[in-house]
């Protein structure tokens, strides 16, 4: 549960109106503390607020384009949502679990991923960077060994 974030702040911040159903979506991605999958997110809405499949695919679209939300790949098809770094969240790497698909948020101090050092040697313009670690969660190696 994140205290700091404003959800609606961010919205009109980016520009949109936050509306209902933009502040649903932002706040269950917002809330959670690891990314979650388009279907997670639809489904945990869904719960407490009746909504459509598409709206909410729709609308993690428009998040991830405003730069609010980010998409992480899985290398696979399957992406998952979190928050986009912001005043309030230091951009930081993922773990995932290619056993069972879930995506962890790992602590913006066990990789460094800013990019001082890379725009020392590289002279393009650096837009976005995703660090995903793959491998396998502590619940399934422990599963596995019992
Ligand atoms: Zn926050
Ligand atoms: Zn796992
Ligand atoms: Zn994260």
């Amino acid at each position: 549960m994140c205290q700091n974030c404003n959800y609606q702040d961010l919205l009109e911040r980016a520009g949109l109106e936050a509306t209902r159903n933009r502040l649903h979506v932002l706040e269950v991605i917002g809330n959670n503390h690891y990314p979650l999958t388009a279907a997670d997110v639809y489904k945990t809405v869904g719960r407490s607020h009746p909504i459509n499949r598409v709206t909410v695919y729709r609308i993690l679209d428009l998040l991830v384009q405003c730069r609010i939300v980010e998409r992480l790949s899985t290398g696979g098809r399957a992406s998952h949502f979190g928050l986009a770094p912001n005043d309030y969240h230091q951009p930081h790497p993922h773990f995932y679990c290619t056993h069972c698909g879930q995506m962890d948020c790992l602590s913006p101090e066990s990789l460094d991923i800013t990019s001082e050092n890379l725009e020392k040697t590289f002279s393009g313009e650096i837009g976005r960077i995703e660090i995903r670690v793959d491998g396998i969660c502590r619940t399934c190696l422990k599963r596995n060994a019992s």
